[in-house]
């Protein structure tokens, strides 16, 4: 991923949400995105320029497109008519996006639609993360990576967030994938983790 003086930004046309420009490069806001937020906690290279990335919760477009210009292509998700009429439009601009208006509670509605992917990137801010995500386990390449960002709040109020982690990870465990890493998102987003999924051996 691209850093322009310890600034986080993608190569691609820019005008897509009023971000803002460095030059040829487009500033991608870490607390605007969660995706950007886990590269400043921790600096990984997660997109590649050959990778096929399958985005559940893509809302309007806005970390969709930055995924996009980082990779080869981008299956984008989302439910909500009124981001989903902003997401057709951002899709207009980039070659490289598919957006899929369908409900990642029932992905047998749009499998037929999709390739293996190598990344598979999850941020639907709903109670039933963990299990959306193992749902999907079965379009995630055998060396492909699960990006969950997991809305604590989202999943039961009640309990801490870190409950609700440990929760959502033995979930995950027993649907067949192994947690290699999971970041706290703070001072980005409050009471959010990363949770990074491998398929379990
Ligand atoms: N990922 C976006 C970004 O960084 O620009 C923000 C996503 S927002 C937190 C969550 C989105 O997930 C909302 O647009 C919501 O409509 C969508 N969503 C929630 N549940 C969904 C579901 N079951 N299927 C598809 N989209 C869903």
């Amino acid at each position: 991923m691209i850093d322009v003086n310890g600034t986080l930004v993608s190569k691609g046309k820019g005008g897509v949400y009023g971000e803002k420009m460095l030059g040829e490069y487009r500033v991608w806001d870490p607390y605007r995105s969660k995706l950007a937020a886990l590269w400043y906690l921790e600096k990984s290279d997660w997109l590649k320029s050959s990778d096929v990335v399958l985005y559940l919760g893509a809302a309007n477009g806005t970390t969709v497109s930055h995924v996009a210009d980082y990779t080869e292509s981008v299956y984008a998700v989302e439910f909500a008519p009124r981001p989903m009429q902003d997401l057709l439009e951002v899709s207009k601009r980039r070659k490289n996006i598919v957006p899929i208006y369908s409900d990642a509670t029932q992905p047998q509605k749009y499998a037929a639609l999709l390739e293996p992917a190598d990344l598979i990137y999850q941020d639907v801010a709903q109670p039933n993360q963990a299990e959306i995500a193992v749902k999907h386990i079965d379009f995630l390449k055998t060396d492909g990576r699960y990006i969950l960002m997991l809305k604590t709040r989202s999943v039961d109020i009640r309990k801490s967030p870190q409950e609700v982690f440990a929760d959502s990870c033995r979930e995950l465990e027993a649907g067949g994938y192994f947690v290699e890493k999971s970041i706290w998102l703070n001072p980005y987003h409050q009471d959010h983790a990363a949770i990074i999924l491998r398929k379990a051996d």
